[in-house]
């Protein structure tokens, strides 16, 4: 009599099994080049939002940072993710008049 798995393991079997088809699909995808240039080398970069006290309620401004990619190759922006992909919100900053 077999027991029957656990949530937690059907959890990791659903997880391993999306992280194969991802593995595979990103084998058969193709890279993505400048749209200026064709170059197909990017680095990343930030666009910061500086976020007013006022409209936050906190006692300073903030800076929110938003990842981007240029091209190596003539420097455009790749990817404006912005609101798609907020990744830390940064140090509020020293606001001092
Ligand atoms: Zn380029």
């Amino acid at each position: 009599m077999k027991s029957q798995p656990t949530r937690h393991q059907l959890a990791k079997a659903a997880q391993m099994e999306a992280q194969r088809r991802i593995n595979s699909a990103a084998k058969d995808a193709e890279f993505v080049p400048c749209g200026a240039c064709g170059g197909l080398v990017f680095a990343m970069g930030y666009r910061i939002k500086k976020l007013s006290r006022l409209a936050t309620g906190q006692p300073n401004d903030m800076l929110f940072r938003y990842e981007s990619y240029y091209c190596t190759k003539c420097g455009a922006e790749h990817v404006s993710a912005e609101a798609e992909s907020p990744l830390l919100e940064g140090k509020a900053d020293e606001a001092k008049e």
